[in-house]
Formats: C-alpha cells, sequence, structure tokens
C-alpha cells in the first residue's frame, strides 16, 4: 500500500471503477441473493436487476421495440448474436435445413470475439465475406453492398474500432443492406462507442448491439446483447429460465448493478465526458507532433474517430517495449488490443489496414478515461516522450 496509482491510458481495454462507483456499490456486495428466488432475499436481487437495465435501456434511448439481455460480456454477447443467427437459420435441427442459402458479411478489422465465430461457421461450410474498410477503416454502405448477395442472412459491423477509435456510419450501413434485403440480421458491436459518441442506439435502426459494462466503468464480467423484440434470439447458454430463457444461469448480480449504475453516471455526464476527453487526446495529438516529428511518428487517425483513442506508429521501437517501460513510469498504455497483447501475433486492425508487421508491432493505443486531469495527461505525455527518446537512443529495434 502507499504505492502511487498507475496513470490508465488503456481505457478502451478497462475503464476501471472510479472512487465514486465504488461507494455507491458496496453497499450491494452482501445485500442480494439469486434472483430467480421467490422469497424476498431473491426478489430484492430481482428489482436491483430490472433497475440496472432500466437505467441502461435510458441510456442507450432505447424504444420499445428492443430488449436487453444481460451477458458474462461483449464476447458472449457477440458469439450469441453470430451463432443465435445460424441456429435460426437451420430451423431449430441440425440436420433439419441446409447450411446453403447463409452467407455472412463483416469485417476484417472487427474484434476478435465477432471474428472468431464467425470463422468458426466458414469452417463448417458457411460462406463468408470480409471487407476491408481500408487506410481510414470508415466502412462505406456501398462495399458493404458490393459483399451481400441475396443469401446474406446476417451483417456484423462494429460502430467503433477499439485500436484506432475509427467510427463507421453503421446507421447509412444498415439502411443501404435492408434496402437491399429487408431481411438480413443487422448486428453492431458498439462496445467501443459507448460512453464516448453521443448516439441514441434504437435511431440506428439495427436488430442487435453489444456492449460491455467495464468499457464505461462498471465491473468486468457483464455485459449486454440488446434485440429487437421480433427477432427469434436462440440462447447460447441453456439451462433456466434466466433473462426470459435468452441467457441461462445466475445473473451477475453485482456486475449487472455496476453497470447500470455506470450507464446513470453516464446519462448526465456523457457530454462532457466527450469534451473533456476530446480536448487531452487533441493536447496529446498536438504535444506528439511538436516533440516526436523529428523520429517520425504517424497517427492512425480518421476523421471520424472516438474522441478519446490515439492510434500511434514509433517507427523503430517495438509497441511492447514502450508498454513494459512506461509501466515502470506509473503510465499505462497499450500495443495494440489488449485482447492480442501477449500473443505473438501483431494487430489484424491495422494488418487489415493495409500496414506491415513490422509497423503493428510499432503502434502503441493510447486512450483516455474521462475523469483523467490536465496534469495527468501532460505528465503522461512527457514520460512517454522521455521514454520514446531514450529507447532510440539505446536503438531497442
Ligand atoms: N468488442 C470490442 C470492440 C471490444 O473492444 C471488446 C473488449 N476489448 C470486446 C468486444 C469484448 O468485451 P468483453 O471484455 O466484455 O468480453
Amino acid at each position: 500500500m502507499g504505492a502511487k496509482k498507475a496513470l490508465n491510458f488503456d481505457a478502451n481495454a478497462s475503464l476501471g471503477l472510479s472512487e465514486e462507483l465504488r461507494s455507491e456499490l458496496t453497499p450491494y456486495i452482501d445485500s442480494y441473493l439469486n434472483p430467480s428466488s421467490i422469497h424476498s432475499g431473491g426478489q430484492a436481487a430481482r428489482t436491483l436487476i430490472e433497475k440496472a437495465r432500466a437505467q441502461l435501456a435510458e441510456l442507450l434511448g432505447l424504444n420499445d421495440d428492443y430488449r436487453i439481455i444481460f451477458t458474462s460480456g461483449a464476447t458472449e454477447a457477440n458469439n450469441q448474436a453470430i451463432n443465435s443467427s445460424f441456429w435460426q437459420h437451420l430451423g431449430g435441427g441440425i440436420t433439419g435445413r441446409s447450411r446453403a442459402g447463409f452467407e455472412i458479411v463483416s469485417s476484417a478489422t472487427e474484434h476478435p470475439s465477432v471474428l472468431e465465430p464467425i470463422l468458426r461457421l466458414e469452417r463448417l461450410g458457411i460462406r463468408t465475406y470480409l471487407v476491408y474498410p481500408g487506410a481510414e477503416q470508415t466502412l462505406q454502405p456501398e462495399q458493404v453492398l458490393k459483399a451481400c448477395s441475396p443469401d446474406t442472412k446476417l451483417v456484423s459491423f462494429m460502430l467503433a474500432n477499439n485500436e484506432t477509435g475509427t467510427i463507421s456510419p453503421i446507421a447509412e450501413v444498415c439502411k443501404a443492406v435492408k434496402e437491399f434485403n429487408p431481411r438480413t440480421v443487422f448486428h453492431c458491436d458498439a462496445v467501443q462507442a459507448l460512453g464516448k459518441i453521443e448516439v441514441n442506439y434504437s435511431n440506428l435502426n439495427v436488430d442487435m448491439l453489444t456492449f460491455s459494462a467495464h468499457k464505461i466503468g462498471g465491473l468486468t464480467g457483464v455485459g449486454a446483447l440488446v434485440v429487437k423484440k421480433e427477432l427469434d434470439v436462440n440462447g447460447l447458454l441453456l439451462g433456466g429460465a434466466q433473462e426470459l430463457r435468452f441467457r441461462a444461469g445466475t445473473e451477475n448480480v453485482l456486475g449487472i448493478v455496476s453497470f447500470g449504475l455506470a450507464a446513470r453516471h453516464l446519462i448526465s455526464r456523457q457530454a462532457k465526458n466527450i469534451e473533456n476527453m476530446l480536448i487531452q487526446r487533441n493536447f496529446l495529438h498536438g504535444y506528439f507532433k511538436e516533440k516526436l516529428g523529428h523520429v517520425g511518428i504517424r497517427f492512425n487517425l480518421s476523421p471520424q474517430s472516438l474522441p478519446n483513442t490515439l492510434s500511434l506508429h514509433v517507427p523503430g521501437i517495438l509497441a511492447d517495449d514502450l508498454v513494459v517501460a512506461l509501466d515502470l513510469e506509473g503510465v499505462l498504455i497499450s500495443s495494440g488490443a489488449a485482447c492480442a497483447s501477449g500473443k505473438p501475433l501483431p494487430s489484424h486492425v491495422l494488418i487489415a489496414m493495409g500496414q506491415s508487421e513490422k509497423e503493428a508491432r510499432q503502434t502503441i493505443r493510447i486512450s483516455l478515461g474521462p475523469d483523467l486531469l490536465s496534469t495527468e495527461v501532460e505528465f503522461a505525455a512527457g514520460r512517454i516522450v522521455t521514454c520514446i527518446n531514450r529507447m532510440m537512443q539505446r536503438g531497442t529495434n
């Protein structure tokens, strides 16, 4: 104890629990039982879950056409969205109907929790088309339509990319896909957009949306799949009747409560948060341009991007080495996506954008939370520049 807390510049990986949320959450730690129990202890827990559902629905701007299914995280929600659509196509029995007539369109820059379930279906013989959004990464409706056929039953595109922060025009892409074929199911991984851009999620008009609590300041291990009520959804986990049978298993009550509380905070603070993050991000952008121009840094920053994310190519330096060096200085950043760190593979997102493996391994991601103070951002900026200069001199790579 007593050690200075490291500064989180890796908010896209996890925002962490604020002091405020921590103290609001603490009383709930031992005040709940199984929400399926009919006694008062169970019903108290059930009430907490329903309150959190209402808080999240309010933040998302959901109308009555949508329902929220709480899951163990965005990874589960994405897996359910992809697999459920295929199972619906099979009509309830693997032998019931043919796999033919089911094609998927998605993008090469999706999160692995979308790509991997799609690739598994591909190995089972399902036709899959991955769009490459290119250097700027912003998806275009025409690009998506080129990949669609009358057999496209599912499309899945993220709203904002976790590594570069690029935002895609999902409402327009969805409109184009639905005009082409109204029966195509549209899924959107909106994990990184929540709290960072203002969106009325009903207005996107997509069929399914994925969210994660820990990206907005809730606990890890809880997420949500939002689905249009008119859509038939298969459970990924089968068992009890929880979540209207859409997701079996005793609910993570504390996690769900934290999701609701984090949503409630965002309802009143989102605009201010966005403004703050943008100011800080713009400061970092300008500072690095000025102080690191001589080493030939390059930003992966498209015009439509999250206000908190800065992806930076630093030639000559291995991103993983820089992450470790900065960790020792008390500044937490990331090399690509957290889920990819520790794996020997370079970022699939940067490769899909046309960068080389070497460039991808030399790219860091800085992602800001809404509560960082200017002094903290200035401190981190200084440490980052110092570390880069020091490593350049030593010639680490
Ligand atoms: N989708 C995106 C875009 C993400 O950034 C993440 C987290 N890195 C996930 C899905 C998975 O979220 P979770 O940690 O809740 O499983």
